[in-house]
C-alpha cells in the first residue's frame, strides 16, 4: 500500500472511531437520563404533602362537627331532663340549640367536600405511584440494554484505537502531520480521484498530478489541498 493508501485507511479508521465515539456518548446519555423519574418523584412528593394537608383539614372538620353534636346533646338533655324549670332559661336553651343545629348541615357538607378532596388526591397519588413503578422498570431495562451496548462499543473503540495507532506508527510523521492538519480544517483529508476529478471539490486533477499520485507520491489537490488517492 502506498502512502496515500495508508492515509486513506487511517482516515477510514478515524471516521469509524468518530462514529463509535458518538454512539458511546449517546449510549451514556441514555444510561444517565433519569429526568422522567426525577420529575415523577418530585410530583409524588408534592401530592403527598397535599394529601397530608387535606387529611388534616378533614380531621379538624370531623372534630368541629363532633363538638357541635356533643353541645347539642348536652343542651337537649338539659331541656328534656326536667331539671331546668326557669322558663327564661328554657327559652334561651332552645334558642341556643336551634342555632347550633342550624350549623350542623353546613358543617356536614363541608366535611363531605373535604372527604372527596382526600379521595381525589389519593387517586392521584396512586396513579403517580404506578407511573414511578413503570419508570423504574424502564430505567432498569435501559440500564441492562445500554449497559451491554456500552461494553460492546467500548471494546470496539479499544480495538479501533489499537488498529489506528498501529497503522499511524507505520506512516511517515511529516505525512501524518499534513493529514492531521487538513483533517482539522476540511474534515476529510484524503479523497479519491474518480473520472479524473478530486472527489473533495470536484475540480479536474491535472494529468501530471494524477500520474504522481498514481505513482505513490503524496499529492495534494491544487484547489482544496486534500490528499489525492488513486486505487
Ligand atoms: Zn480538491
Amino acid at each position: 500500500m502506498n502512502l496515500a493508501g495508508q492515509l486513506y485507511k487511517l482516515q477510514q479508521l478515524d471516521l469509524e472511531l468518530q462514529k463509535r465515539q458518538q454512539e458511546l456518548n449517546e449510549v451514556e446519555n441514555q444510561l444517565s437520563d433519569n429526568k422522567a423519574l426525577v420529575a415523577a418523584e418530585s410530583k409524588i412528593a408534592s401530592q403527598k404533602e397535599q394529601l397530608e394537608d387535606a387529611r388534616r383539614k378533614q380531621k379538624s372538620s370531623e372534630w368541629e362537627l363532633e363538638d357541635l353534636q356533643e353541645k347539642v346533646r348536652q343542651i337537649d338533655s338539659k331541656l328534656y331532663s326536667g331539671k331546668t324549670k326557669d322558663p327564661k332559661e328554657l327559652v334561651n336553651l332552645e334558642k341556643e340549640v336551634k342555632s347550633l343545629k342550624s350549623q350542623i348541615g353546613p358543617k356536614e357538607d363541608a366535611l363531605l367536600g373535604l372527604m372527596s378532596q382526600v379521595e381525589e388526591i389519593e387517586a392521584r397519588v396512586k396513579t403517580t405511584t404506578e407511573e414511578i413503578k413503570r419508570l423504574k422498570r424502564e430505567w432498569e431495562q435501559r440500564q441492562e440494554t445500554f449497559g451491554q451496548r456500552k461494553s460492546e462499543v467500548e471494546a470496539l473503540l479499544a480495538r479501533l484505537r489499537g488498529d489506528r495507532n498501529g497503522l499511524a506508527q507505520q506512516i511517515d510523521s511529516e505525512a501524518l502531520n499534513t493529514y492531521e492538519r487538513i483533517r482539522l480544517t476540511r474534515g476529510q483529508a484524503v479523497v479519491k480521484v474518480e473520472r479524473g476529478k478530486c472527489q473533495g471539490c470536484h475540480i479536474t486533477v491535472s494529468t501530471s498530478q494524477w500520474q504522481k499520485a498514481k505513482a505513490g507520491d503524496l499529492i495534494q489537490c491544487n484547489s482544496c489541498s486534500r490528499i489525492l488517492y488513486l486505487e
